[in-house]
């Protein structure tokens, strides 16, 4: 049986058996309360018992529509069978021996995989860590070794990870870096581009941010540049046109390294395999982790050979990196991009979720923005006719959904972005019904 991505559950709408969070979920959450920190939040306390396609079932039985998929990472549906079976058979194989003492064949073959499929045909080297924001540390890493300058730039509204060095780098203080410092030393962050507030065009965008690059640090100390080519957290802002292309050729006239973090956006979730293709960008390392595995942590950092091998023998690495469970799981998951079909259930999430929004948007002008690619949407609710946020808006319509079955996130630097990361196996019908449940939230909060 041949699976394009995880066989689509017939069900249209949520199956609610109980309020949302139901009595299960209320106690269990009760006991987290004392025994996990409030640091690890929660954005809606229902507790999965089992996960198929897009659903999610609670421990009280209802089975809920999950737009979210752990933030970007059962991109190809939940528990998909292909998947499944590879890190079974592998774990009954072997689970672990560690890399840098005694290897194993699948994680070369991934390192392969990947050099074949991120973007340019420059000779590439992999190396894989556990976490997303261990590839965004370790880039840092080689960019530093490969260069010898201290400085990595990071852009307005990022979002790199919670560790030292990548909560210093994000655009929010709060809730990241905030009491937590000091922080990292040699981090500076520039203007993005943001076409819904600064109204400028990619050539403009990237003339500003070079200005700042050049005037603020100098590239005779710059290391890197890093990007997300669609910014997550920050709000899946689409850079204009031209924006990215002038960085990297910049970055490279001027010796300096350009990571692109496709931690997010990559690996089919924008109907391409990196996002950096629906821009013509081709950058120096490229860092993948979210969905490489649909759901197992692996994360990857892949790049220019030359600079890639700038770190010493004993430098990279680390325990559990490159686990030889997560790896097999992340080829099944390449099996399945290799075939082509996620691409195109990308390309229809797209259509159905622009399509549907527009209409929304005509009877809703508090939908400001609608922006993103494949399964990777978004729309930003402003003051109707201006760019003043409204944050409020899309915690209301998160909620509102949730007590409906469905599990919407929110992201943008203002809070006030609704945002789409469901599963490719997410069906038209179960897009139209939350597009549904999202106008409900309008029209009551308008009552
Ligand atoms: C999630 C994310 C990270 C951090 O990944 P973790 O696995 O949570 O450490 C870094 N960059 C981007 C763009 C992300 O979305």
């Amino acid at each position: 049986m041949t699976h394009t991505v995880a066989a689509p559950t017939a069900l249209t709408r949520p199956e609610l058996v109980t309020e949302i969070p139901g009595p299960k979920s209320q106690a269990i959450h009760a006991r987290r309360e004392q025994a996990v920190p409030r640091g690890v939040g929660c954005a809606l306390p229902v507790y999965i018992d089992y996960a198929d396609g897009a659903w999610l079932t609670d421990v009280d039985g209802n089975r809920l529509l999950d737009l979210g998929s752990g933030i970007g990472v059962t991109t190809l549906g939940h528990t998909l069978p292909t998947v499944v079976a590879a890190a079974k058979e592998q774990l009954e194989k072997v689970s672990h021996t560690l890399f840098t003492v005694t290897p194993y064949e699948n994680y070369v073959r991934l390192a392969e995989r990947l050099a074949e499929h991120t973007p340019g045909d420059h000779p590439k080297k992999t190396f894989f860590v556990n976490s997303g924001a261990e590839a965004v540390e370790n880039a840092v890493k080689i960019a530093r070794a490969h260069t010898g300058r201290r400085v990595v730039a990071s852009l307005d509204h990022a979002f790199h990870g919670r560790t030292n060095l990548t909560m210093t780098m994000n655009h929010r203080a709060a809730p990241y870096a905030t009491g937590f410092g000091p922080l990292a030393a040699d981090i500076q962050r520039v203007p993005n581009s943001y076409p819904f507030r600064d109204g400028l065009t990619g050539a403009e965008a990237a003339a500003r941010t070079i200005e700042y690059l050049e005037q603020r640090i100098g590239a005779a100390d710059l290391a890197a540049v890093i990007a997300e080519p669609i910014q997550g957290e920050g709000g899946f802002i689409v850079p204009a046109e031209g924006y990215l292309p002038a960085l990297q050729e910049w970055a490279s006239a001027n010796g300096v390294v350009f990571i692109a973090d496709e931690i997010q956006a990559g690996l089919g979730r924008t109907g391409t395999w990196f996002a950096s293709e629906l821009f013509g960008l081709v950058p120096d390392l490229v860092l993948t982790a979210k969905g490489i595995a649909d759901g197992l942590p692996l994360a990857g950092v892949t790049g220019r050979a030359e600079i890639m091998d700038s770190a010493n023998p004993g430098g990279l690495g680390g325990t559990f990196g490159g686990n030889p469970v997560s790896i097999a799981a992340a080829h099944a998951v390449l099996d399945l991009l290799e075939g082509g079909a996620p691409f195109g259930e990308a390309d229809r999430i797209e259509a159905a979720l622009t399509a549907g929004l527009r209409e929304l948007a005509q009877t809703y002008p508090e939908i400001g923005d609608i922006r993103g690619h494949g399964a990777m949407m978004a729309f930003e609710l402003v003051e109707p006719g201006t760019t003043t946020p409204l944050a409020g808006l899309a915690g209301e319509i998160a909620a509102h959904a949730a007590k409906q079955g469905v599990l919407l996130l929110t992201a943008g630097s203002f809070g006030n972005v609704i945002r789409f990361l469901p599963s490719l196996a997410v069906t038209n019908e179960q897009i139209e019904y939350a597009l549904e449940v999202i106008g409900e939230a309008l029209a009551h909060t308008r009552a």
